[in-house]
């Protein structure tokens, strides 16, 4: 547990692709420090680059936020007291600030053409020096650049990076990171468009919003010095800033695609929290999982359901190294999840797969499924596939299924036909306790009982791999389990 006052943390991300497990992971983290310090977890939507915006992430993240149940205090769809949340509404505040900066000399308007800083690049690699902005507008007068951007004249804001001196940006995971600043660019503040980029609108608004802690991605440290000398430049307090792990592919190497959703090569499934919903994830797994990519309680314990988290989890706990991701922890946590799970609360988690898989089920009839397959299955939409079959009319076994382990297709036939006949002869009342008689026939054709039962499973399910055979034909019926295996034998005599 992180001692100290009230967090305010954000998570915020860009409305520009999917909801991916490494941002799932900081938002996680984020709920988990506000939760635990009776604090704020509020959600920002950084929509400011309009070029890459996609009109259905925003939702796609509000639903997934939801399923793992990392429910905000303040959002754009909630309001809340530093409203608006979505920073394409708050272009008036990052205008006010902008104004702020080049007022202070901390930013001013560059007029350089795209042509001009294209040549200025191309000779800098020629040069084999690091490309950066030259710096010709930064020498302009304060008064004239004003004139010529009030009149119209197409311009840029740049930030002005003090060319002497060293600046700190303390990384709480990392410590101190010294940079020279005449190695740090004068980054694009604002671009043509009017809009500002990440650096001024985030900045701004983890300021105004008042958050605590600044939890993000690693792909935000080569930039983090300009996000002090911004800080600085204001006269803000910094706040926290925690750069989280880089997420590696499952073999370790490279780091975690941002767009494949299923590799079998480097083992990596989904990386879009709902795909993996919707590939049979529980949310409770899912969460258990990622709450471990970078954070760790101690060296042995992994089962932490989210309760367990809220009172466990501490940023001092965090680790800044590179994790590769382990899709079968997933699979793991999962089945330990679908396992904890109550009847009623697993048939309410399978009757969406059953219905996508336009079949017909109702929950009554789930339920009476659910003992049979929970120990069974790692993913919910394998319930599908292991008992889809008890809701088809019919099943359709491969013949050659149909020959027992080790054994003629004659005698097989044989087998079933004494099967059929065994349980004919059962009243309904027996038919409950039909395995005594199944493994008595067994011993009678001098057979194993698995050989038996295997030719009897894909006789009545159609499957190799189904849920207890015996329990299976009870839930199914004497009637149609004689039909499907005098069916069987039928088609085992046709075989040579
Ligand atoms: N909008 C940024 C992103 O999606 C957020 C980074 C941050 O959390 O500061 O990468």
């Amino acid at each position: 547990m992180t001692e100290g006052k009230p967090a305010r943390v954000r998570f915020a991300p860009s409305p520009t692709g999917r909801f991916h497990i490494g941002s799932a992971r900081t938002a996680l983290y984020d709920y988990l420090l506000a939760r635990q310090s009776e604090g704020q977890f509020i959600l920002r939507i950084e929509d400011t680059d309009r070029n890459r915006f996609d009109p259905q992430a925003e939702n796609e993240y509000y639903e997934a936020l939801r399923w793992l149940g990392l429910d905000w205090d303040e959002g754009p769809d909630i309001g809340g007291p530093f409203s608006p949340y979505r920073q394409s509404e708050r272009t008036e505040i990052y205008r006010q600030l902008t104004e702020e900066l080049i007022d202070g000399g901390h930013a001013y308007y560059c007029f350089c053409t795209p042509e001009r800083l294209t040549q200025v690049r191309q000779l800098q690699q020629k040069r084999k020096e690091p490309t950066r902005y030259d710096g010709l507008c930064r020498r302009l007068s304060p008064e004239d650049a004003r004139e010529r951007a009030l009149g119209g004249e197409r311009h840029v804001v740049r930030f002005k990076t003090p060319q002497e001196g060293q600046t700190t940006a303390v990384d709480f995971l990392r410590g101190p990171i010294k940079v020279d600043n005449h190695t740090i660019d004068d980054y694009i503040l604002v671009k043509s468009s009017g809009m500002p980029v990440y650096h001024l609108a985030a900045m701004a608004d983890d300021h105004l919003m008042e958050i605590t802690h600044v939890l993000r991605g690693s792909e935000w440290l080569p930039t983090f010095p300009l996000h002090v000398l911004i800080y600085e430049a204001f006269g803000w307090e910094q706040p926290i800033w925690i750069h989280l792990s880089v997420l590696l592919n499952p073999s370790g190497k490279g780091k975690l695609s941002k767009r494949s959703t299923v590799d079998p090569k480097s083992g990596a499934k989904a990386v879009f929290v709902n795909d993996l919903r919707e590939m049979g994830y529980l949310p409770q797994a899912v969460i258990n999982w990622i709450s471990l990519m970078g954070w760790s309680y101690d060296d042995h314990s992994e089962f932490f359901p989210i309760d367990d988290l809220i009172g466990k989890f501490s940023i001092e706990k965090l680790s800044p190294s590179p994790a590769a991701v382990n899709f079968s922890k997933l699979d793991h946590f999962n089945g330990l999840y679908i396992r904890s799970l109550s009847t009623d609360e697993l048939a309410e988690e399978l009757l969406p797969f059953f219905t996508k898989a336009e079949i017909d089920a109702d929950l009554t009839e789930i339920k009476v499924l659910v003992p049979l397959i929970q120990e069974r299955i790692r993913t919910l939409d394998e319930a599908v596939d292991m008992a889809g079959f008890f809701f088809q009319p019919d099943v359709h076994p491969e013949s050659s299924e149909l020959v027992g382990k080790k054994m003629s297709a004659q005698d097989s036939a044989r087998a079933a036909e004494r099967a059929h006949e065994v349980i004919q002869a059962l009243s309904e009342s027996e038919f409950e306790q039909l395995e005594g008689a199944l493994r008595d026939l067994a011993d009678e054709l001098g057979i194993k009982a698995g050989q038996l039962f295997g030719i009897l499973r894909v006789a009545v399910t159609g499957q190799k791999v189904s849920p207890p055979l015996i329990e299976s034909m009870v839930i199914i019926g004497k009637k149609i389990v004689l039909a499907r295996i005098e069916r069987a034998a039928k088609i085992l005599n046709s075989l040579e």
